[in-house]
């Protein structure tokens, strides 16, 4: 296992090299790190047994590693494997006078590599404070922590951000100055945005424990 410390450009390898749509693409690793900061569910692709799967998982980040985890029976988290995983956030419908011209705009990452499973047990309870923590600010120090047979069963995967790409798309769409501007027909941009709710106390709550102040303070904020 590296820690060393990520460049700030993203390579261009033959996997990351953006073939179609190359304007939508950046090569910031800052970008890269605002997207995954803005979720906590991402696409993990897999192959098992020669069909690929697509499993939605949460995860959590450091500057060097995407930690992934669940049960130790998971196929998908058996790790030493190629795996290729994305975190979209939708931003709006882009709606063009032509059928054509549709397209959604949006912030996505992808990232490309060899998971490999976390065996050493510092770094398996830091990769799990990361993800808890990247869902939830606080909640790490707040709930119980896990025990040591709640340890051996979590898998926990760590994925280089080493290889991994951008693309963006934002703004109106793109035929207001092609032929079909002149169609009279309405066109713009129908934004998306996701928000936390007011926060539901489990019906098998005692009375008199409060909402902890870490939850209670995202209700009705953005998120994305
Ligand atoms: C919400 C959403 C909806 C989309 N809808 C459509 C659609 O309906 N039709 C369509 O053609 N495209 C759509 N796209 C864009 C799509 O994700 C691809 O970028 C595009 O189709 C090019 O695919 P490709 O296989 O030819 O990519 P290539 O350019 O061949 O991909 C090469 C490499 O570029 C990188 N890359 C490609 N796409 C992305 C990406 N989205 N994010 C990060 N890295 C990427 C990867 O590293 C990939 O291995 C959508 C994207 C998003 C996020």
């Amino acid at each position: 296992m590296t820690s060393e410390p990520l460049p700030p450009a993203l390579p261009v390898t033959d996997r990351t090299r953006h073939r179609r749509l190359r304007e939508q693409g950046s090569l910031d690793r800052a970008e890269l790190e605002a997207i995954l900061d803005a979720g906590f569910v991402c696409h993990l692709g897999v192959v098992l047994d020669g069909r690929p799967v697509v499993v939605p998982t949460v995860y959590g980040r450091d500057e060097r590693w995407l930690y992934l985890h669940g049960s130790v029976a998971s196929r998908s988290l058996a790790g030493d494997t190629p795996v290729c995983v994305t975190v979209t956030h939708v931003d709006g419908l882009v709606l063009a006078r032509s059928v054509f011209e549709h397209g959604v705009n949006y912030r996505s990452a992808m990232v490309h590599g060899t998971a490999r499973k976390v065996t050493d047990p510092e770094e398996k309870l830091a990769g799990l404070r990361l993800l808890t923590e990247h869902a939830t600010p606080g909640q790490w120090a707040y709930a119980r922590q896990p025990s040591r047979k709640e340890l051996a069963a979590t898998t926990l995967l760590a994925l280089s951000l080493e290889e991994a790409s951008v693309k963006t798309r934002s703004g109106a769409p793109d035929d207001g100055d092609g032929p079909d501007a002149g169609l009279g027909l309405w066109a713009g941009v129908l934004p998306l945005a996701a928000a936390w709710g007011e926060p539901a106390a489990d019906p098998a709550l005692p009375a008199g424990i409060a909402v902890p102040e870490h939850i209670a303070r995202r209700a009705g904020t953005r998120h994305g």
